[in-house]
């Protein structure tokens, strides 16, 4: 056990976010052994759009403007270690942990398992996951 917590920013960033996705993003801050924030959560179509444009995300599908997704980044003396791909897989694998103890389906923008439809898929994106469309369409 962790003790590490969500801070307020990571919480109102899960706002609109869904109920089964938070419920694996709180399990996972307890388990994982690495610090984590939420940096993104439910997206406007316009913020998408930009996002779009940037070159930032290849899909305008997104699960984010659903709220059906989350972006976490490891947080290192509040720093996110972009190029330590193993703190990202920390993240992951407590986020798999939880995901299995709660009985949630989701996926991960790291390895995109559970071969899903986005256009996205084809990038690492390891901030990011997501309720799997199987489970939740
Ligand atoms: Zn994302």
């Amino acid at each position: 056990m962790s003790n590490f917590k969500l801070s307020t920013r990571s919480e109102m960033r899960m706002v609109g976010v869904h109920d089964e996705l938070k419920k694996v993003v709180r399990r996972a801050i307890q388990l994982t052994s690495v610090d984590f924030a939420v940096i993104e959560g439910k997206r406007t179509r316009q913020r998408q759009a930009e996002l779009f444009k940037q070159g930032a995300t290849k899909t305008m599908n997104s699960r984010h403007l659903t709220g059906h997704a989350v972006d976490l980044a490891p947080m290192i003396d509040g720093q996110i270690p972009w190029a330590d791909k193993s703190k990202f897989n920390a993240v992951a694998k407590a986020m798999f942990t939880a995901a299995a103890e709660l009985n949630i389906k989701i996926r991960w923008g790291g390895d995109w398992n559970e071969n899903g439809r986005s256009d996205d898929e084809r990038f690492y994106d390891g901030p990011h996951f997501e309720l799997t469309w199987r489970a939740y369409p």
